[in-house]
């Protein structure tokens, strides 16, 4: 297996973060990180940025990152990479910093905490676009489509988390996709304003861990799911600002970041190149090491099977 990062996203505990898809507790990260020391050496993230750019990186040298700026991650995680004085990779996107409440994060709260289980939510969705204006350019859409084919690098999708996917990022887009789901919310009487503090750090945190040795990187300013599908202008315009406002908070100008959702394209690189950023991270293992902005990265998911096929 390649040099690469293992990346994580949600953590639940037993107060104050309820588990969403693919959270895991600070126990299950604990034994994680055993689970990888013992298989392989687990590098600071200033290490192995160092050994990447000299192209000096062994087969078995991996680092950690975390994405988008989650208060999960700061409340469940940190602590226990202080346990094991680990330092690591944050990829934060910036408009949450701004007040602004990004729906991607909102709408995960939303479809894992009021309903029973992610197919349940699913099942209203499909429904609310049965009735909504949608119906028909969906169901066009929709003619011949394969579940199995799409996003078929992430092998722990089901049908209905890629169906779904398909017809947030391929059919609807990020407009229609935000009102039904805002008239969705608006039906579930979600309380907005309450949840920017209990899903997003701060200016404050963000300025510790950089303290603290940590690695704060680029992922946009407002998390699009399909950047690619955007004009070099706008996707400048996502990064840009992510750079102003991270650099302010660090005092520092960030030289590594990820591609939120995986999304990237040729514009994508010659932009970073242009930040200056010197190196970028992949959300799966596929080997598209043509630029320095594409090193691979292992789902932690993908982690824990191997953890279970072992034990
Ligand atoms: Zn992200």
């Amino acid at each position: 297996m390649k040099p690469h990062a293992v990346m994580f996203h949600h953590f639940h505990d037993e107060s104050k973060h309820p588990k969403v898809q693919g959270s895991i507790s600070a126990e299950r990260l604990d034994n994680m990180i055993q689970f990888l020391q013992a298989n392989k050496v687990i590098l600071s993230a200033n290490e192995w940025l160092y050994k990447a750019l000299q192209d000096k990186l062994k087969e078995n040298e991996i680092c950690l990152s975390f994405d988008d700026n989650l208060r999960c991650q700061f409340d469940i995680a940190y602590p226990i990479l202080k346990k094991y004085n680990l330092k690591v990779f944050w990829f934060v996107y910036t408009s949450p910093l701004e007040g602004k409440l990004e729906r991607l994060e909102i709408y995960r709260y939303f479809r894992t905490v009021y309903f029973e289980n992610i197919d349940d939510f699913y099942h209203v969705f499909f429904d609310y676009i049965e009735e909504s204006d949608y119906k028909f350019r969906v169901s066009k859409a929709l003619e011949g489509f394969i579940p199995q084919n799409y996003l078929s690098d992430f092998s722990f999708y089901t049908d209905n988390d890629r169906t779904f996917r398909y017809i947030r990022d391929q059919i609807l887009g990020p407009d229609d996709y935000r009102f039904l789901m805002d008239a969705m919310l608006k039906d579930y009487k979600v309380d907005l304003k309450s949840l920017r503090k209990k899903l997003w750090i701060s200016k404050e945190n963000i300025k510790e861990l950089h303290n603290k040795g940590h690695m704060i990187g680029l992922h946009t300013h407002t998390h699009p799911t399909s950047i690619a599908s955007l004009d070099i202008n706008k996707q400048t315009n996502e990064y840009q600002i992510n750079m102003k406002l991270l650099s302010e908070i660090l005092g520092d100008y960030p030289v590594v970041m990820s591609h939120p959702c995986n999304s990237y394209n040729k514009n994508t690189i010659k932009l970073l190149k242009e930040l200056k950023i010197k190196l970028g991270f992949r959300s799966n293992m596929k080997n598209n090491l043509n630029s320095m902005y594409e090193f691979p990265r292992e789902d932690h998911a993908n982690i824990i099977r191997e953890m279970e096929q072992k034990s």
